[in-house]
């Protein structure tokens, strides 16, 4: 009896398998890919993963008017068979894509091939806009797979709309990094609306000094929350961690379904700080080298204001609030000298109209002094002060 069962058992379990490894990549299965690790708590593609909840998706009439593209976005895919000369054949790129434009979609046909533009971006924002065919056929990751793929990092794009499979290969997972934080997915024949931001790691002599991100809404539905970036994403095999070119073609998978595709724009992003940009915080040494910078434009624009005028007194002393260089200091202390000196010879009948500037430098020179960019006892401003203490501007309006 007890062998009877046994046998029975290693039967079940026999054609269990098979069946597992006869479905191969389309379901994922025990024994499939790259175990646990001291950093990830499951294997790639782990059945043991928890599925995403199910979110219902923003309306599309809430979806439409930020799905346009921005005045500043490069237009990838606009509808129209002209955009198809900004795509190559991936494999051979000096070879036009097999994918054809239909209704104003870019639609994969099958085993052509991967797409790639011929524009190369690094960071940037991208929208696109996908739908899978309809009626569904095959199940799993045979279901209307494709995937959008930015510098060798993939964006699932597949049809899981009441179609299960491993949770790292859910649509708008990172694939086989993270599932997305919910399946936000319309039913197959509608267009999802995707929006992607992307910076890339930073690296500095093989050595990762800034992280990179990807945050994917998915139909307005937030469903990657700045998922760190490990490397170029794989199947069955972990991110390989490591650096990313610098730019790279916007690619989208043949995965065998006739996927299509349409309304595909980026807006290029402004480079992280690490990498010599200003997005994010600055090392002190960049930091005092954009401080000169800006004073530097300040001082230019200070020098074309009519000569010893307050206003130009008052931009030559904003530049001392980002480098407090000698000479300027030295040309302001001047400045507002001669500034006081006048305000002394001003006819009493004088005075109310030049309350409004008056009370402006004297706003400057208290902030100035306030951050000890000037010192507290700095004589012109003692001298406003008291000057608007004389006409009697200090004192606050009675209420009635
Ligand atoms: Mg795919």
């Amino acid at each position: 009896m007890k062998l009877d069962f046994a046998l029975f058992a290693m039967g079940a379990a026999l054609s269990l398998t098979t069946a597992a490894f006869a479905a191969g990549g389309s379901t994922g299965h025990a024994f499939y890919g790259d175990p646990p690790d001291d950093r990830h708590a499951w294997c790639i593609h782990d059945q043991n993963r928890p599925q995403p909840k199910v979110v219902a998706p923003l309306p599309v009439s809430e979806l439409e008017q930020k799905a346009k593209a921005p005045a500043d976005a490069i237009v990838l895919f606009g509808g129209t068979e002209a955009c198809l000369s900004k795509w190559c054949s991936d494999k051979n790129p000096n070879e036009p894509t097999k994918w054809i434009v239909r209704n104003g979609n870019m639609e994969c046909v099958p085993k052509s091939g991967y797409v790639r533009t011929k524009e190369e971006f690094g960071d940037c924002q991208l929208h696109v806009e996908w739908a899978a065919p309809t009626p569904p056929e095959g199940e799993s990751q045979g279901r209307g797979n494709s995937g959008i793929f930015l510098l060798g990092v993939e964006i699932q794009v597949l049809d899981n709309y009441q179609n299960k499979t491993y949770a790292d290969g859910y649509a708008c997972s990172m694939y086989g990094v993270n599932p997305p934080l919910a399946n936000a997915l319309r039913p197959p024949g509608e267009f999802q609306y995707i929006d992607i931001t992307f910076h890339k790691p930073v690296y500095k002599d093989d050595k990762c000094v800034q992280p990179g991100w990807v945050t994917v809404y998915c139909n307005g539905i937030l469903v990657q929350d700045r998922t760190q970036i490990e490397g170029p994403t794989g199947h069955r095999a972990r991110a390989k961690v490591g650096p990313l070119p610098d730019k790279g073609p916007l690619k989208l998978q043949d995965h065998g379904n006739p996927v299509r595709f349409r309304n595909i724009w980026y807006r290029p992003l402004p480079p992280a700080a690490a990498k010599g940009g200003v997005r994010g915080p600055l090392s002190a040494k960049a930091t005092a080298a954009k401080r000169k910078e800006i004073a530097a434009s300040i001082r230019k624009d200070a020098a074309c204001k009519p000569e010893g005028s307050a206003e130009q007194m008052l931009r030559f002393a904003e530049s001392l609030v980002y480098d407090k260089d000698d000479a300027t200091f030295q040309k302001v202390e001047q400045m507002a000298g001669q500034y006081a000196a006048a305000l002394k010879q001003l006819p009493a009948d004088k005075a109310g109209s030049k309350k409004d500037e008056v009370m402006q430098v004297d706003s400057a020179f208290k902030y100035l002094a306030k951050w000890s960019f000037v010192p507290e006892n700095f004589g012109p401003k003692v001298e406003v002060t008291n000057f608007i203490k004389a006409q009697g501007w200090d004192k606050k309006p009675k209420k009635k």
